[in-house]
Formats: C-alpha cells, sequence, structure tokens
C-alpha cells in the first residue's frame, strides 16, 4: 500500500507540470520574435504607433502560452478527477479560441481523492470509505449531514455535536 501522506502531497502539488512551463516560456519567445524580427520586415505600408505594436505584440504573446498553460493544467488536472487527460489535452490544443478549454471547465467530473486509510478513490461527498469504513469528513449523529470539525450544534437539525458517541467529528478533529 502507498504511503497517503504521500499520495495527497503528489496530487495536490505541482498543477502546472514543469514542461508545460518550458513550452510556454518558448512559444512567448516565439511569438515575440515573430512579432519584432520577422513581421515588420515583411510589412510594406508604414508600421503601427510603437505603444499599440508593444500592446498587440506582447497580447498576442501572453495569449499564446496561457494556451499551452492550460493544456499543462488540464494535464494534470483531468487524472484527479477520473477524466481522460489525453483526450482533454487533444480537444484543447484543437478547439480554437480556447472552446475546448472551457469545455473542459464545464464538463469536468468533481475531484477524486483517496482513502488515507487504504487509497480506495473516494468522492468528495462521502462521509465514509465505501471498502474499510474509515471516516472521511465529520458529519451529524442524528442526520447525518455534513458538519464542520469545529462546529458544536449541527446547522440543519440542531444536533448537539457533543452528543455524539461515535468518534465522528473527534477523528476528523485529531489529525
Ligand atoms: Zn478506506
Ligand atoms: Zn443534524
Amino acid at each position: 500500500m502507498r504511503d497517503p501522506q504521500s499520495i495527497a502531497v503528489n496530487e495536490d502539488a505541482h498543477m502546472i507540470p514543469a514542461w508545460s512551463v518550458v513550452v510556454d516560456v518558448a512559444a512567448f519567445v516565439l511569438v515575440e520574435y515573430y512579432f519584432w524580427g520577422i513581421l515588420p520586415e515583411q510589412r510594406t505600408h508604414p508600421p503601427p504607433p510603437l505603444g499599440f505594436r508593444i500592446y498587440f505584440n506582447l497580447s498576442w504573446g501572453l495569449l499564446v502560452s496561457l494556451y499551452f498553460l492550460m493544456v499543462g493544467y488540464v494535464s494534470r488536472d483531468a487524472p484527479r478527477r477520473a477524466m481522460s487527460s489525453r483526450f482533454w489535452m487533444v480537444l484543447c490544443f484543437v478547439m480554437p479560441g480556447g472552446i475546448g478549454a472551457v469545455l473542459y471547465f464545464l464538463l469536468r467530473q468533481p475531484v477524486v481523492s483517496r482513502c488515507p486509510a487504504c487509497s480506495t478513490h473516494v468522492q468528495s461527498d462521502f462521509h465514509f470509505c465505501p471498502q474499510c469504513d474509515y471516516q472521511l469528513t465529520a458529519s451529524c449523529g442524528h442526520c447525518f449531514r455534513t458538519v464542520r470539525a469545529s462546529d458544536q450544534f449541527c446547522t440543519r437539525c440542531g444536533h448537539e455535536l457533543a452528543e455524539d458517541k461515535m468518534p465522528a467529528r473527534l477523528r476528523v478533529l485529531g489529525e
């Protein structure tokens, strides 16, 4: 079994992979090089004012590098949601105008996390692990809705949470 601590760290940190940052910077430099180095030589009419050119060129560079940043983010975010990262990366890349990224954010599934005790995939709204009965979130002992670990009373039914015999809140509190 994998160490539950290392799983949490590995899955949460570094949402933007290093390769995507490198591609990002390279794309930005390439775009700037094209606009400042290549394009002016092909121009036949006089260039627009310098301020406009700086604004225009930087905007395009940032837009292009944002695109690659998005693909990098999707490559890390999709597996956390049990979605195909390859499919969504390709979609984000080929759809024009960032439509793929918009679709991704509209359609993405909730984050799937792992039980700290047995590493089973659990959804964010689970109170207990379906495999080992480990308590994942604090819940009211009367109506069984989610409560915050520091609450004294249930916000839905007014039940006094300190009366709960099961270590419901306490186990979460103790972590
Ligand atoms: Zn479990
Ligand atoms: Zn309740």
